[in-house]
């Protein structure tokens, strides 16, 4: 496993090639963050991005999604995967909103995580980009590149990678440093391609190292 040293420096290398990384989720609100992050689960945020803009006009507040008809929401996410569940979700998630938080999205995980569609991941996104709270969201991108590096075990659960990257990183980098191993996984350590030939990080790549051995 890499060190907490060696653990930073992968990451400080991560900031050079992606000093811009950041949400890429469409929004102007916490409100309009949450429902897009809900809707952003096992789809894209490119899917998300393509439907929220008519979702919003719509319907841009707590107050107007949760008297939305559920079969118009459908019509405006059916391009989401999962849209069944998630329009009911995000309608349900606004109502929750007027009637237990005065129409304000909460700022707690324990608060968060109560909301009809809404886990940890989703939790501790909104956390960190609309509150600028320190939270690791945990989504497929960070655990696999946390896994290739060996920053943590092979075997660790979602939540075993999420502390081991809070036991390792500063509190205060934690969210740029969700975003970056984001843009990392994203567009340079892709779960099939994995640009590993022109990787500045194989020297202290296992997971690269092998690959590349093979070829
Ligand atoms: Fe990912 Fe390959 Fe770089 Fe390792 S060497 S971090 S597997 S791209």
């Amino acid at each position: 496993m890499l060190s907490k040293e060696k653990t930073m420096e992968a990451i400080e290398i991560m900031y050079d090639m992606f000093p811009d990384a950041a949400c890429e989720l469409t929004h102007k609100s916490p409100f309009q963050l949450l429902i897009a992050v809900i809707l952003s689960a096992q789809a894209t945020d490119i899917s998300v991005n393509k439907a929220t803009p008519a979702l919003f006009a719509a319907y841009p507040t707590p107050e107007t999604l949760a008297a939305a008809p559920v079969e118009d929401i459908i019509q405006k996410i059916k391009t989401i995967g999962l849209y069944r569940n998630k329009a009911k979700n995000i309608k349900a998630c606004a109502a929750q909103l007027l009637e237990r938080y005065n129409g304000e999205v909460p700022k707690t995980r324990e608060e968060l995580t109560s909301l009809p569609g809404v886990g940890r991941k989703t939790a501790n996104v909104v956390m960190g980009d609309a509150f600028g709270e320190p939270a690791i969201a945990v989504d497929t991108h960070v655990e696999r590149v946390s896994k290739r590096l060996r920053i943590c075990k092979l075997d660790a659960s979602v939540m075993e990678v999420e502390q081991t990257l809070m036991r390792k990183i500063p509190k205060e980098l934690w969210v740029k440093t969700h975003h970056t191993m984001i843009f990392f996984g994203r567009y340079h350590c892709l779960a099939r391609n994995p640009k590993c030939d022109i990787c500045p990080l194989l020297s202290m790549c296992q997971e690269g190292k092998t690959r590349m051995s093979g070829k």
